[in-house]
């Protein structure tokens, strides 16, 4: 529980930094990240909530609302990302950009660590899972620190199907989620969700 509490108040601060970044340059990139980021961290609460309560129902209903932020979240990156495709718009703060994209690295890398040390402790397969997760999720906020690069380069198009990758990816994640939402009923064998 206490890793948990550890890792979603590391990718907090980070989503928090990525914000302040976010609305000073208009990346798309970094906004499709910073879902991704707090959408993960956000996927934590129902699991804390059944912990904490030993209520399925609840948990469930706390999963749906995530599934349903997440989505919402997601559709929104996915139509920014288009419009500023057909839109191409110059891009200022880039060095910002790409230090958010590396603080979303290093955010992400430290949540692995305590998700995967705690979980070879208790010998939890989920958490383990989570750790290797988050550490994939490092290299995601590094395309953001690429992208940057690239558009400084003079391809702006690089930051809109940056963020169309993300965003991709975020529905991922959210099919996953309603999948593990939908298999609280049954009762879990291996731990992996
Ligand atoms: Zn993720």
């Amino acid at each position: 529980m206490r890793a948990v509490a550890w890792s979603l108040a590391i990718l907090g601060v980070t989503a928090t930094l990525q914000a302040i970044v976010f609305v000073l340059s208009g990346s798309v990139a970094l906004f499709a990240d910073l879902i991704h980021n707090g959408g993960d961290a956000l996927t934590a609460i129902p699991l804390a909530i059944a912990f904490l309560a030993r209520s399925e129902r609840a948990e469930r209903w706390a999963g749906y609302a995530v599934v349903f932020t997440i989505l919402a979240s997601a559709a929104v990156a996915a139509v920014e990302s288009i419009d500023r495709l057909m839109n191409p718009r110059h891009l200022e703060y880039l060095l910002p950009v790409a230090v958010a994209g590396l603080i979303g690295f290093v955010g992400n890398e430290l949540a692995a660590r305590v998700r995967l040390r705690a979980g070879a402790r208790l010998a939890s397969p989920a958490l383990v899972a989570d750790g290797h997760h988050a550490r994939v999720d490092g290299f995601v906020s590094l395309g953001v620190v690429a992208s940057a690069a690239v558009v400084w380069a003079g391809v702006s198009v690089a930051d809109p199907l940056v963020g169309l990758a993300i965003t991709v990816l975020i529905l991922r994640i959210t099919a996953e989620a309603w999948r593990t939402i939908r298999g609280v009923a049954e009762p879990r064998s291996d731990g992996v969700d």
